[in-house]
C-alpha cells in the first residue's frame, strides 16, 4: 500500500513545545500565518494568563486545539506523592476543559526505586482514579507509551501492546492511546498493535518527528521528519489503515532547533511534513 504525501496542512498540528522559544501568543500567530490548522498546548504555555483567554486567543487565530500535554507521572514509592499526582491530574482535566482541549496525553511515569510491575500497577490505579473526572469533564485520556530508554523514571509503559492492554483492561470510551513514532518505530509488533487500536477504537493521537543517529541527548535531540531513520510515512499508513482521521502532530524537543530562528524552523517543518510524513 503506498501512502500519498500530504498536499495541504489541513491535518497538521504543531506542539507548543516544538517551538519552545515562542510564547503561546507567538506560537498561535505564527502557526496560523503558516497555514497550520491544529495546536497541541503544553501546560507551561498556559502560565501567566487566564485559560479562557488562552482559549479565545487560539481560536481567534483559527486553530483547533488538539490536546493538552500532559498528565500522568502516577507512580512513586511514596504514597503522599501518588496522592499529589492524582490531585495534579485532576487539575489537568480542569485545565483541558477550560481550554476546550478534547484530549489529555498521559506520560505515565515510573519510579526507579521500585519494580516496573509496581509502577504499572500504580499507573493503572491512577488512571482509574481520574477517569470519572475525565468522563464528567468530557475529556479523553491517551496513554502514550515511551521508548524503553525512559523506563526508569518517565514511563513504565514502553510498548503499544502494554498501552493497549491497559486501555482494554480499564476500558472506557474516554481512555485510549497515543502513538508517537519516536517512541515506537523500533517495535516489530507495531503494525499489529496499531491495527488492534483500530479494532478497539482507542487510537486518539499520532505524534511525529524523527530519530537522530547518533542521538546525543535522550530528551532533547529529536529530528525533523526525514532527517533520521524513522519510516514516518509508512507508520502513518498503518495509523490511517486503522481508521485514524485525526491530526498529525509535530512534536520535536530539540536543543539545536530551539536555538535556531523559529520562523525558518517552522517552514522547514512544514516542508518536511509534505515531503517526508
Ligand atoms: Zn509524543
Amino acid at each position: 500500500m503506498s501512502v500519498k504525501p500530504f498536499t495541504d496542512l489541513s491535518k497538521m498540528c504543531v506542539h507548543t513545545i516544538t517551538t519552545k522559544p515562542w510564547n503561546l501568543v507567538e506560537a498561535a500567530r505564527h502557526f496560523s500565518a503558516a497555514g497550520v490548522k491544529g495546536i497541541t498546548v503544553w501546560r507551561d504555555a498556559l502560565t501567566g494568563r487566564e485559560i479562557a483567554e488562552s482559549r479565545r486567543l487560539i481560536t481567534d487565530y483559527g486553530l483547533e486545539i488538539v490536546s493538552l500535554c500532559r498528565g500522568g507521572f502516577f507512580p512513586s514509592v511514596d504514597a503522599t506523592k501518588r496522592k499529589a499526582a492524582i490531585a495534579d491530574n485532576r487539575k489537568v482535566i480542569e485545565e483541558a476543559q477550560a481550554l476546550g482541549a478534547p484530549l489529555i496525553v498521559l506520560v505515565c511515569g515510573s519510579d526507579p526505586a521500585q519494580p516496573l510491575e509496581t509502577s504499572r500497577q500504580q499507573i493503572a490505579e491512577g488512571i482509574a482514579a481520574i477517569l470519572p473526572d475525565a468522563v464528567a469533564a468530557g475529556v479523553k485520556l491517551a496513554i502514550e507509551p515511551l521508548h524503553p530508554m525512559y523506563a526508569d523514571s518517565r514511563s513504565a509503559i514502553n510498548t503499544l501492546a502494554q498501552a493497549n492492554d491497559m486501555a482494554m483492561e480499564i476500558r472506557s470510551p474516554n481512555l485510549g492511546v497515543a502513538v508517537d513514532v519516536y517512541h515506537l518505530w523500533w517495535d516489530p509488533a507495531l503494525e499489529g498493535e496499531i491495527s488492534r487500536c483500530g479494532e478497539n477504537e482507542c487510537l486518539f493521537a499520532f505524534h511525529i518527528c524523527d530519530w537522530n543517529t547518533p542521538t546525543v541527548d535522550i530528551l532533547n535531540d529529536r529530528a525533523i521528519m526525514g532527517e533520521g531513520c524513522i519510516p514516518v510515512r509508512k507508520i502513518r499508513g498503518w495509523v490511517e489503515a486503522a481508521g485514524f482521521r485525526g491530526f498529525n502532530e509535530v512534536e520535536i524537543f530539540s536543543t539545536k532547533y530551539w536555538q535556531a530562528d523559529q520562523s525558518q524552523y517552522l517552514q522547514k517543518i512544514i516542508q518536511a511534513y509534505k515531503e517526508n510524513s
